[in-house]
Protein backbone atom coordinates (compact mmCIF):
# COMPACT_ATOMS: atom_id res chain seq x y z
CA UNK A 1 0.00 0.00 0.00
CA UNK A 2 1.43 3.38 -0.66
CA UNK A 3 2.58 5.46 2.08
CA UNK A 4 0.70 9.20 2.66
CA UNK A 5 3.30 11.80 4.28
CA UNK A 6 1.96 15.07 5.54
CA UNK A 7 4.52 17.72 5.91
CA UNK A 8 3.86 20.19 8.76
CA UNK A 9 5.58 22.77 10.40
CA UNK A 10 6.00 26.68 11.30
CA UNK A 11 6.41 28.97 8.26
CA UNK A 12 10.52 28.80 7.02
CA UNK A 13 10.99 25.29 8.75
CA UNK A 14 11.73 24.27 5.26
CA UNK A 15 8.71 21.74 3.95
CA UNK A 16 8.73 22.96 1.18
CA UNK A 17 12.38 22.32 0.36
CA UNK A 18 12.48 19.36 2.19
CA UNK A 19 9.41 18.04 -0.22
CA UNK A 20 11.48 19.09 -3.23
CA UNK A 21 14.52 16.85 -1.89
CA UNK A 22 12.75 14.06 -0.88
CA UNK A 23 11.23 14.12 -4.52
CA UNK A 24 14.40 14.20 -6.00
CA UNK A 25 15.65 11.90 -3.47
CA UNK A 26 13.01 9.09 -4.33
CA UNK A 27 13.17 9.99 -8.52
CA UNK A 28 16.94 9.23 -8.06
CA UNK A 29 15.93 5.98 -6.48
CA UNK A 30 13.58 5.17 -9.60
CA UNK A 31 10.28 5.63 -7.39
CA UNK A 32 8.76 8.72 -7.89
CA UNK A 33 6.23 9.86 -5.50
CA UNK A 34 3.48 11.50 -5.88
CA UNK A 35 3.41 15.09 -5.20
CA UNK A 36 0.22 17.17 -3.76
CA UNK A 37 0.72 21.02 -2.64
CA UNK A 38 -2.01 22.39 -0.60
CA UNK A 39 -0.61 25.51 -0.21
CA UNK A 40 -2.49 28.06 -1.95
CA UNK A 41 -0.48 31.25 -1.24
CA UNK A 42 2.47 29.31 -2.39
CA UNK A 43 4.53 32.04 -4.97
CA UNK A 44 7.23 29.24 -6.35
CA UNK A 45 7.11 26.06 -6.05
CA UNK A 46 10.65 24.45 -6.30
CA UNK A 47 8.72 21.39 -7.40
CA UNK A 48 6.48 19.61 -10.10
CA UNK A 49 2.89 19.40 -8.14
CA UNK A 50 0.83 16.26 -9.36
CA UNK A 51 -1.94 18.13 -8.01
CA UNK A 52 -1.80 21.46 -6.78
CA UNK A 53 -4.58 23.61 -5.03
CA UNK A 54 -3.56 26.49 -6.80
CA UNK A 55 -4.93 24.70 -9.85
CA UNK A 56 -8.16 24.58 -8.49
CA UNK A 57 -8.75 27.78 -6.27
CA UNK A 58 -7.44 31.61 -6.66
CA UNK A 59 -6.48 32.58 -3.32
CA UNK A 60 -6.16 35.97 -4.36
CA UNK A 61 -9.55 36.04 -5.93
CA UNK A 62 -11.08 34.49 -2.87
CA UNK A 63 -9.56 37.26 -0.73
CA UNK A 64 -11.03 39.74 -2.96
CA UNK A 65 -14.59 37.98 -3.43
CA UNK A 66 -14.90 37.12 0.04
CA UNK A 67 -13.61 40.42 1.73
CA UNK A 68 -10.80 38.26 3.79
CA UNK A 69 -7.23 38.77 5.14
CA UNK A 70 -4.29 36.56 4.11
CA UNK A 71 -5.27 34.07 6.88
CA UNK A 72 -8.67 33.81 6.27
CA UNK A 73 -7.78 33.31 2.69
CA UNK A 74 -5.72 30.55 2.42
CA UNK A 75 -8.33 29.18 5.15
CA UNK A 76 -11.13 29.47 3.20
CA UNK A 77 -9.21 27.98 -0.07
CA UNK A 78 -8.64 25.43 1.76
CA UNK A 79 -11.80 25.03 2.36
CA UNK A 80 -13.17 25.05 -0.78
CA UNK A 81 -10.45 22.35 -2.22
CA UNK A 82 -11.78 20.04 0.68
CA UNK A 83 -14.89 20.05 -0.81
CA UNK A 84 -13.27 18.18 -3.68
CA UNK A 85 -11.70 15.94 -1.90
CA UNK A 86 -13.46 12.68 -3.04
CA UNK A 87 -11.99 13.85 -6.50
CA UNK A 88 -8.14 13.64 -4.92
CA UNK A 89 -8.68 10.50 -3.20
CA UNK A 90 -10.20 8.85 -6.16
CA UNK A 91 -7.06 9.81 -8.07
CA UNK A 92 -4.74 8.62 -5.04
CA UNK A 93 -6.64 5.30 -5.24
CA UNK A 94 -5.74 5.31 -9.25
CA UNK A 95 -2.24 5.81 -8.55
CA UNK A 96 -1.89 3.57 -5.57
CA UNK A 97 -0.21 1.10 -7.83
CA UNK A 98 2.30 2.78 -9.51
CA UNK A 99 3.32 5.46 -6.22
CA UNK A 100 4.47 4.30 -2.96
CA UNK A 101 4.47 7.79 -1.34
CA UNK A 102 2.25 10.34 -1.48
CA UNK A 103 4.16 13.60 -0.51
CA UNK A 104 1.60 16.36 0.84
CA UNK A 105 2.90 19.56 1.61
CA UNK A 106 0.66 22.05 3.76
CA UNK A 107 0.42 26.26 4.00
CA UNK A 108 3.47 27.89 5.43
CA UNK A 109 1.28 29.14 8.70
CA UNK A 110 1.03 26.02 10.33
CA UNK A 111 -2.37 26.90 12.30
CA UNK A 112 -3.87 27.38 8.92
CA UNK A 113 -3.91 23.11 8.79
CA UNK A 114 -3.59 21.76 11.82
CA UNK A 115 -6.35 23.82 13.52
CA UNK A 116 -8.92 23.90 10.73
CA UNK A 117 -11.13 21.59 10.10
CA UNK A 118 -10.12 20.71 6.65
CA UNK A 119 -6.79 19.92 7.98
CA UNK A 120 -8.68 17.20 10.06
CA UNK A 121 -10.76 16.18 7.36
CA UNK A 122 -7.92 16.13 4.93
CA UNK A 123 -5.64 14.47 7.25
CA UNK A 124 -8.44 11.60 8.79
CA UNK A 125 -9.86 10.68 5.19
CA UNK A 126 -6.01 9.91 4.35
CA UNK A 127 -5.88 8.00 7.50
CA UNK A 128 -8.53 6.08 6.75
CA UNK A 129 -7.42 5.23 3.90
CA UNK A 130 -3.50 4.68 3.67
CA UNK A 131 -1.25 4.42 5.77
CA UNK A 132 -0.17 8.33 7.03
CA UNK A 133 2.69 9.60 8.74
CA UNK A 134 2.74 13.36 10.03
CA UNK A 135 6.58 15.08 9.52
CA UNK A 136 6.53 17.65 11.83
CA UNK A 137 9.71 19.86 10.44
CA UNK A 138 11.54 22.06 12.71
CA UNK A 139 13.56 24.78 11.94
CA UNK A 140 16.56 23.59 14.10
CA UNK A 141 18.98 26.81 13.99
CA UNK A 142 16.07 28.84 15.27
CA UNK A 143 15.26 26.28 18.08
CA UNK A 144 18.83 26.46 19.62
CA UNK A 145 17.47 28.47 22.69
CA UNK A 146 15.92 26.06 25.44
CA UNK A 147 12.74 28.47 25.37
CA UNK A 148 11.84 28.11 21.83
CA UNK A 149 13.07 24.71 21.68
CA UNK A 150 10.33 23.89 24.14
CA UNK A 151 7.77 25.98 22.93
CA UNK A 152 7.98 24.61 19.64
CA UNK A 153 8.08 20.54 21.15
CA UNK A 154 5.04 21.54 23.11
CA UNK A 155 3.20 22.18 19.76
CA UNK A 156 4.68 19.53 18.55
CA UNK A 157 2.76 17.68 21.66
CA UNK A 158 -0.12 19.26 20.66
CA UNK A 159 -0.32 18.23 16.93
CA UNK A 160 0.71 14.22 18.15
CA UNK A 161 -2.47 14.41 20.74
CA UNK A 162 -4.76 15.84 18.26
CA UNK A 163 -4.16 13.73 15.30
CA UNK A 164 -3.00 10.57 16.65
CA UNK A 165 -1.29 9.23 13.65
CA UNK A 166 2.65 8.44 13.83
CA UNK A 167 4.66 11.35 13.56
CA UNK A 168 7.95 11.94 13.12
CA UNK A 169 10.15 14.80 13.57
CA UNK A 170 12.42 15.91 10.82
CA UNK A 171 15.33 18.74 12.72
CA UNK A 172 15.95 20.07 9.59
CA UNK A 173 18.74 22.72 8.22
CA UNK A 174 21.40 20.19 9.97
CA UNK A 175 23.70 21.50 7.83
CA UNK A 176 23.99 24.61 9.78
CA UNK A 177 23.34 23.30 12.93
CA UNK A 178 23.93 19.99 14.28
CA UNK A 179 20.25 18.44 15.88
CA UNK A 180 22.28 16.73 18.72
CA UNK A 181 21.51 19.40 21.39
CA UNK A 182 17.82 19.06 20.87
CA UNK A 183 18.48 15.09 21.40
CA UNK A 184 20.45 15.49 24.07
CA UNK A 185 17.87 17.66 25.27
CA UNK A 186 15.09 15.55 24.86
CA UNK A 187 17.03 12.09 26.13
CA UNK A 188 18.09 14.18 29.02
CA UNK A 189 16.33 16.45 31.74
CA UNK A 190 19.28 17.63 33.62
CA UNK A 191 21.08 18.96 30.05
CA UNK A 192 17.59 20.67 29.58
CA UNK A 193 17.70 22.47 32.62
CA UNK A 194 21.38 23.15 32.38
CA UNK A 195 20.66 24.52 29.08
CA UNK A 196 18.03 26.67 31.08
CA UNK A 197 20.67 28.02 33.92
CA UNK A 198 21.83 31.77 32.95
CA UNK A 199 18.62 32.14 30.63
CA UNK A 200 16.75 35.32 30.23
CA UNK A 201 13.50 34.18 32.16
CA UNK A 202 14.99 31.44 33.84
CA UNK A 203 13.02 31.52 37.03
CA UNK A 204 9.70 31.21 35.21
CA UNK A 205 11.29 28.32 32.24
CA UNK A 206 12.01 26.28 35.64
CA UNK A 207 8.66 26.51 36.93
CA UNK A 208 7.28 25.49 33.63
CA UNK A 209 9.60 23.20 32.98
CA UNK A 210 8.84 21.40 36.30
CA UNK A 211 5.08 21.47 36.00
CA UNK A 212 5.74 20.28 31.81
CA UNK A 213 8.46 17.65 32.61
CA UNK A 214 6.03 14.73 33.30
CA UNK A 215 3.93 15.47 30.12
CA UNK A 216 7.32 16.30 27.97
CA UNK A 217 9.29 13.71 29.23
CA UNK A 218 5.96 11.29 28.35
CA UNK A 219 6.40 12.79 24.91
CA UNK A 220 9.64 12.57 23.78
CA UNK A 221 9.30 8.77 25.00
CA UNK A 222 7.22 7.99 22.45
CA UNK A 223 8.77 10.38 19.58
CA UNK A 224 10.24 9.61 16.55
CA UNK A 225 13.04 12.09 15.59
CA UNK A 226 15.42 12.29 12.86
CA UNK A 227 17.78 15.20 11.44
CA UNK A 228 17.84 15.93 8.11
CA UNK A 229 19.21 19.28 5.36
CA UNK A 230 16.63 20.00 2.92
CA UNK A 231 19.42 21.65 1.18
CA UNK A 232 22.06 18.86 1.42
CA UNK A 233 19.97 15.93 1.29
CA UNK A 234 21.67 14.51 4.61
CA UNK A 235 19.74 12.36 6.50
CA UNK A 236 17.46 11.34 3.99
CA UNK A 237 18.13 7.19 4.47
CA UNK A 238 17.39 7.85 8.18
CA UNK A 239 14.25 9.62 7.21
CA UNK A 240 12.84 6.72 5.45
CA UNK A 241 13.64 4.17 8.17
CA UNK A 242 12.12 5.85 10.38
CA UNK A 243 9.03 6.54 7.57
CA UNK A 244 8.48 3.04 7.68
CA UNK A 245 8.75 2.44 11.50
CA UNK A 246 5.75 4.82 11.56
CA UNK A 247 3.96 3.07 8.97
CA UNK A 248 4.38 -0.14 11.23
CA UNK A 249 2.77 1.82 13.93
CA UNK A 250 0.39 3.02 11.52
CA UNK A 251 -0.87 -0.78 11.25
CA UNK A 252 -0.22 -2.09 14.96
CA UNK A 253 -1.81 0.75 16.88
CA UNK A 254 -3.58 3.44 14.61
CA UNK A 255 -5.96 1.42 12.51
CA UNK A 256 -6.76 -0.76 15.07
CA UNK A 257 -7.61 1.95 16.73
CA UNK A 258 -9.78 3.37 14.20
CA UNK A 259 -11.59 0.17 13.26
CA UNK A 260 -12.76 -0.04 17.25
CA UNK A 261 -14.13 3.38 17.16
CA UNK A 262 -16.36 2.42 13.92
P1 LIG B 1 8.21 26.41 4.49
O1 LIG B 1 7.56 27.72 4.79
O2 LIG B 1 8.18 25.53 5.70
O3 LIG B 1 7.70 25.74 3.27
O4 LIG B 1 9.79 26.73 4.25
P2 LIG B 1 10.62 26.79 2.87
O5 LIG B 1 10.83 25.44 2.32
O6 LIG B 1 10.00 27.80 1.99
O7 LIG B 1 12.04 27.28 3.42
C1 LIG B 1 12.20 28.49 4.13
C2 LIG B 1 13.65 28.98 3.98
O8 LIG B 1 14.55 28.05 4.62
C3 LIG B 1 14.11 29.07 2.55
O9 LIG B 1 14.90 30.23 2.42
C4 LIG B 1 14.94 27.82 2.32
O10 LIG B 1 15.93 27.99 1.35
C5 LIG B 1 15.54 27.61 3.70
N1 LIG B 1 15.84 26.19 3.96
C6 LIG B 1 14.98 25.15 3.90
N2 LIG B 1 15.58 24.00 4.21
C7 LIG B 1 16.87 24.29 4.48
C8 LIG B 1 18.02 23.52 4.88
O11 LIG B 1 17.99 22.30 5.05
N3 LIG B 1 19.18 24.20 5.09
C9 LIG B 1 19.28 25.54 4.93
N4 LIG B 1 20.46 26.11 5.15
N5 LIG B 1 18.22 26.30 4.55
C10 LIG B 1 17.03 25.69 4.34
MG1 LIG C 1 6.07 26.12 2.05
Amino acid sequence: APVNIIMIGMAGSGKTTLMQRINAYLHERKTPPYVLNLDPAVTKLPFQANIDIRDTVDYKQVMKEYGLGPNGGILTSLNLFTTKLDQVMQIVDKRAGENKYFLYDTPGQIEIFTWSASGAIITNTLASTYPTVVVYVVDTPRTASPATFMSNMMYACSILYKTQLPFLVAFNKTDVVSHDFAVSWMTDFEAFQQALRGQEDEGFMNSLMNSMSLVLDEFYNHLRVVGVSAMTGQGLDEFFVKIDEAVKEYYEEYKPAMQRQM
